[in-house]
Formats: structure tokens, C-alpha cells, sequence
């Protein structure tokens, strides 16, 4: 992407994060899903961020998309985590993976917001572990029928197609039975969603658990080839572990802005607090989260860009930099949505209050896209080798 057009998207992105902002705001304060966030995106062109100009997308590159994500994630978790859905493993798989002909059908549409996009992965009896996942494929004539249900799925409730993955029905006794991956869509009998309100955080975006019965998809919406579908799923949490540790950055950068506010205004015994020594340490803690999670989100962010190329040593890197950037930002950022709530004492503990509301909504990025656990065995193996890997 030319410096001109990166500094274009920046500018629309910044433009959108202050439309967004006092919408979300209301959202949060009344419990509510924010509908206003897909037309506001769609106004300033953010929806296809990362999809070819040739589809009508903004063709940005990894570097760049990361930063979008980054400011937006200022804003919050739900509404990052929205585009999460929405790209980076939403339309990256069908970029990635999907036929000429299915990149035509479906990423001119996620561009203008026609069709927004969800990835279900997680079922309620297989999260760390995809493989035990128990939804079914088989072949009928000229589609596919699906069958099974997927568990927490961000935008789940709201997407008009779906990656999803399934297990042949059956297959030949001594064969391995082996994931393939699918898009879905959603506006069919066979597909019903239930959205979940019982969260934690994160009022503002959808999470759903839908149903496939019978749910039929076209021959052609199959993604790569036949039992590709582990190796599609596992390549896409590259990219979303990406966006999630972007989301956090920004999380940091907000809790950095607005606990030195907060210091500066707020005094206690004659002074601002900014001036206590111990109020420092906060400060200094969450601006050294910021420095150590940029410097290691966008080291990542170049290997991604680079492993595009293919090269398998590549790939490799920006998979373990992924998990590591991942693991390390998410943690960052709570610690300092933490340390950001102490700033602001009886205030800090307010959902009215920004660092409140991100200490609620960042801690599922510890959990989603690989747990910290899951992530550390990760990191584990590649420094142990192969053969000390935990599980297989
Ligand atoms: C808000 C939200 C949005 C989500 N969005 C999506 C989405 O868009 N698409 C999607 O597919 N999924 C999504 N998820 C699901 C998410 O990815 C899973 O919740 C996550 O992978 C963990 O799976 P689980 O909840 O089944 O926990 P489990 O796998 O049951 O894990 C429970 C605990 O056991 C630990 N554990 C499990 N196995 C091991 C092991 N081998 N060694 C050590 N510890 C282990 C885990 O780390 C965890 O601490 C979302 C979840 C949430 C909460």
C-alpha cells in the first residue's frame, strides 16, 4: 500500500472511531448492541480494509490494516472485535483460500456491508481442541448438507455467511476423517442463531451460537480442497490473533490517554494526583505496555506481510509471532485497563468511565482466538522442538 493511501485509511479511521464514539458510548451505557457501527463503517469504507482494490476494497497491507485495528480498538473491544469478525477471519479465509468465483460472489458484497461475515469454529463440546468438533458434512448432488451447532461465534447472530467446518459424515473405515471448511449462508431453513447476552462484557457487539440442520452449501463454497479445513482454520487464527493483539494495543494507548488526563485533573492532598509517586508507577507501567506490545505487534506484522510470499520458514515465524504477540498484548492490556481503574479509584470501578469498560470487554481477548494456555504450550514447542509438544 502507497504511504498516500495508508495515511488515507488512517484518516477515515480516525474519522469513523469519532462518529463511533458517543453511539457506543449510549450503547454501553443502555446494555445495547450498537447497529449503527456496520452503516458508519460502510460510510467511511472500512469494511473490505484489507480486500483487493480489484474487488473494491482498500487493499491495505498487513502493517497498516493492524494499525487500523489499533484505533479502533481505542474505542473498544466489542467494536473491534466486530471487525475482527468481519476481516481479518471473515474475508481473509475466502481471500486466502476461496475460489476465483467465490471471492467474486462474496468480497465485492462484505465491501458495501451487503454481506457481513462470521467464522465458527467453536462448538460447545470442542473449544481448545477443534478437532473434537461433531459437526457433519455429506455430499448431495450439486451441495453439500450441514449439520451441528457452533458455540460463541462474534457476529454469529448478525452474518449473512459463515466459515464453517465439519467432519465427513462418514468415510471408508481405514480413512482418516478429516475437517473440511465451508461458507455458509445464513438466510436458508437450515440455519437458526441464537444471540448470547450473558456476557461479561462486550454489550455493544453480537455473540451468537447458531445451528446448521440440514443447512445446505452449494458445491462451490467449499474453501481450498477437501480436508483442507484444519489447516484453513489454523491459518485464519494467524490473522485473528493478529487483529486481537491490535485491538489490545489500542486498549493500552486508551487507558494510557486516559489515566494521564484523569492524573493531571484529579487532585487528592493538595496536589494532582499525576504528582504521586505511586500514580507514576501506573503510568509508567501502562506507557511501557504500549511501548513493548507496538514493538512486538508490528514485528509480527511485518513477518505476516512477508510470509504472504508463501515461503514455509516464513509461515512459521508469523504463526509463533502471532501467538506471542497475542499472548503478550492481551495480558498487557488488561494489566493496564487494571492499573488504569486504579488511576481513577471509586470512578475507575464505574462502567461510566472508559478504563472500567475495557477492563470488562478485554478480558475475553485471553480467552478467544487460543487461550493464554493453549498459546503458551504453543510458544513452549517452538522453543522445546516438536517432539516436546504438549498435545498433538
Ligand atoms: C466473546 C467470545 C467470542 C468468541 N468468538 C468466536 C468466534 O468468532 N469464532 C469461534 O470459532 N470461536 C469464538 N469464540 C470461542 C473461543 O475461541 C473459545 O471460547 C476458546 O477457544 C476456548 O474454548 P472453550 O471456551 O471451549 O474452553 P475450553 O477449551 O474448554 O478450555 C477451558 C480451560 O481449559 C484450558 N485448556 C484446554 N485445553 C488445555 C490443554 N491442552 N492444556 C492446558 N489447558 C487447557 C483452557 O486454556 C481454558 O483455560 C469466542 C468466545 C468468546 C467468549
Amino acid at each position: 500500500m502507497k504511504p498516500a493511501e495508508q495515511q488515507k485509511l488512517l484518516a477515515d479511521v480516525e474519522s469513523f472511531c469519532q462518529e463511533l464514539r458517543p453511539i457506543e458510548e449510549l450503547c454501553y451505557a443502555e446494555h445495547q448492541y450498537n447497529d449503527q457501527l456496520i452503516p458508519l463503517a460502510r460510510k467511511h469504507d472500512l469494511l473490505g480494509m484489507t480486500i483487493p482494490v480489484e474487488y473494491g476494497g482498500r487493499g491495505a497491507d498487513t502493517v497498516t490494516y493492524l494499525k487500523a485495528l489499533a484505533r479502533i480498538g481505542r474505542e473498544g473491544t466489542g467494536c473491534r472485535t466486530f471487525f475482527s469478525g468481519q476481516i481479518s477471519i471473515g474475508s481473509y479465509p475466502i481471500m486466502t483460500w476461496g475460489s476465483d468465483a467465490l471471492q467474486r460472489k462474496y468480497l465485492p458484497a462484505a465491501v458495501k456491508g451487503e454481506k457481513i461475515l462470521a467464522f465458527g469454529l467453536t462448538e460447545p463440546d470442542a473449544g481448545s481442541n477443534p478437532l473434537e468438533m461433531t459437526s457433519t458434512f455429506r455430499r448431495e448432488g450439486d451441495h453439500y448438507v450441514l449439520n451441528g451447532v457452533k458455540y460463541l461465534i462474534s457476529n454469529g447472530g448478525i452474518a449473512d455467511a459463515v466459515i464453517v467446518f465439519a467432519y465427513p459424515e462418514s468415510s471408508a473405515e481405514d480413512a482418516p476423517r478429516r475437517i473440511s471448511a465451508f461458507v455458509l449462508d445464513t438466510d436458508q431453513p437450515g440455519f437458526t442463531a441464537e444471540t448470547l447476552t450473558a456476557k461479561m462484557g462486550m454489550p455493544t457487539s453480537n455473540t451468537a451460537m447458531f445451528e446448521m440442520s440440514e443447512a445446505k452449501v452449494p458445491l462451490e463454497n467449499l474453501l481450498g480442497e477437501p480436508d483442507d479445513g484444519f489447516r484453513i482454520a489454523m491459518g485464519t487464527l494467524v490473522s485473528g490473533r493478529l487483529s486481537v493483539a491490535a485491538g489490545c494495543l489500542g486498549v493500552i494507548e486508551d487507558c494510557l490517554i486516559e489515566s494521564v488526563n484523569y492524573a493531571k485533573e484529579r487532585s487528592q492532598h493538595g496536589k494532582p494526583i499525576a504528582k504521586h509517586q505511586l500514580v507514576q508507577e501506573h503510568i509508567a507501567m501502562i506507557e511501557m505496555a504500549r511501548v513493548t506490545s507496538d514493538a512486538i505487534l508490528m514485528r509480527a506484522a511485518e513477518v505476516k506481510e512477508a510470509s504472504k510470499s508463501g515461503d514455509r520458514e516464513l509461515l512459521r515465524q508469523a504463526d509463533i509471532l502471532a501467538a506471542q504477540a497475542k499472548f503478550h498484548i492481551t495480558n498487557a492490556a488488561w494489566e493496564a485497563a487494571d492499573r488504569a481503574v486504579q488511576v481513577f479509584g471509586g470512578r475507575g470501578w464505574s462502567t461510566l468511565y472508559r478504563p472500567g469498560r475495557h477492563l470488562m470487554d478485554v478480558r475475553v481477548c485471553r480467552i478467544y482466538e487460543g487461550t493464554d494456555e493453549i498459546l503458551k504450550l504453543k510458544i513452549a514447542a517452538s522453543v522445546l522442538g516438536k517432539e516436546f509438544e504438549a498435545f498433538k
